[in-house]
């Protein structure tokens, strides 16, 4: 069913390129048709479908309800009027410090790396987001960094996006040997999905530059069923804690995804397996058009309860949400 066999991929970029894929084409790829979709499929969706041909091997061939294919594919709920929901939920134009960088926390800053990733998740609350004005670009770098290292009660520096890994190793070499100057940066952090949706990313050259820095690295992976950490990103993974790098997951807590106790629980087995831990569970943003993925706060409960029964402390993931103007994400428990 699948039409690019993985094994013949072994050039990052040229998979990223290939994730592009049109709605016809992904269904046809698993089997499925649009009929399969009680509210259908947007054929042309405004924020398009990108499916990296990885994570498009993991999923199941004639299954609608697959968990992966859910996360990719634009159903007609996201069509639907969505009052209350917002394009900017998390108010992140307010935090911005400089072009390109976001600072809510006081002792994290985080630089927009990139506004593009491999994969396109139908969930994403930044996906209303024009990155032509937040992104950072190389002509707005310098100031950026100016301003983190005016301040320095800033220890760790994040490279989000979009996905920081969807740039070459040269850009991001440079970006990270300009970090390592600022002395009171100690640790650099990455919030990635391309490790779980391009496992090739992970190079030798990606490598050797991680652990030649003198920063400590962390690295958030970013998935959110146990389907997608296939051998392919078990070995990545560990290519990673090999050099040294810490390693993290943060998932989203999705409706028809992963909204069950004892499908997180295979979720965090798998990622312990790969030497990884689970580290935030994101209740969704109220983000215009991903309706349909919300899990409600009292559901989210029960379920974070059933996981503490299911597994050691140390694999549940601590539940939050995002709420505008407070100091760091606030945990489920703390929510009225
Ligand atoms: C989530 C987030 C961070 C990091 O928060 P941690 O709790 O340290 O993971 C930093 N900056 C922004 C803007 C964030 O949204
Ligand atoms: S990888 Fe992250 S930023 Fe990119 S579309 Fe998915 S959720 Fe959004």
């Amino acid at each position: 069913m699948n039409a690019h066999p993985p094994h013949i991929w072994t050039d990052w970029q040229a998979q990223q390129r290939a994730a592009r894929i049109s709605s016809a084409d992904l269904l046809a790829a698993v089997g499925l048709s649009a009929a399969d979709f009680p509210a259908g499929v947007i054929a042309a969706p405004e924020f398009p479908l990108s499916v990296p041909p990885h994570f498009l091997s993991l999923i199941r061939p004639g299954d609608r309800h697959d968990p992966l294919l859910r996360q990719v594919l634009a159903r007609g709920e996201e069509a639907a009027p969505q009052p209350g929901r917002l394009t900017d939920p998390l108010a992140e134009a307010d935090y911005r410090a400089a072009p390109g960088l976001l600072r809510k926390y006081r002792s994290r800053a985080l630089l927009i790396a990139s506004g593009a990733c491999a994969i396109h998740c139908r969930y994403c609350f930044r996906r209303h987001q024009d990155y032509g004005e937040t992104m950072l670009t190389r002509s707005r770098e310098a100031e950026a960094l100016a301003a983190i290292a005016a301040d320095s009660l800033i220890d760790e520096v994040i490279l989000s996006g979009g996905d920081p890994l969807s740039l070459p190793d040269a850009r991001l070499a440079a970006l990270v040997t300009a970090i390592a100057a600022i002395g009171h940066v100690t640790t650099l952090r990455l919030h990635s999905r391309t490790l779980t949706t391009i496992p090739d990313r992970v190079t030798p050259a990606l490598l050797a530059l991680l652990a030649g820095t003198r920063l400590r690295v962390v690295i958030v992976a970013h998935s959110n069923h146990a389907n997608e950490i296939s051998a392919e990103v078990a070995a990545a993974l560990g290519r990673l804690r090999a050099a040294g790098i810490t390693l993290f997951n943060q998932s989203v807590l999705l409706a028809g995804v992963n909204n069950d106790a004892a499908t997180i629980a295979a979720h965090c087995r798998r990622l312990f397996a790969a030497g990884v831990l689970p580290y935030y569970m994101h209740l969704t943003d109220p983000v215009a058009g991903a309706a349909h993925f919300d899990v409600g706060e009292a559901e989210a409960r029960r379920i974070e309860a059933g996981l503490r029964g299911l597994l050691p402390g140390y694999l549940v993931p601590r539940f939050v949400r995002e709420v505008p103007g407070r100091e760091a994400k606030t945990p489920l428990a703390d929510l009225s």
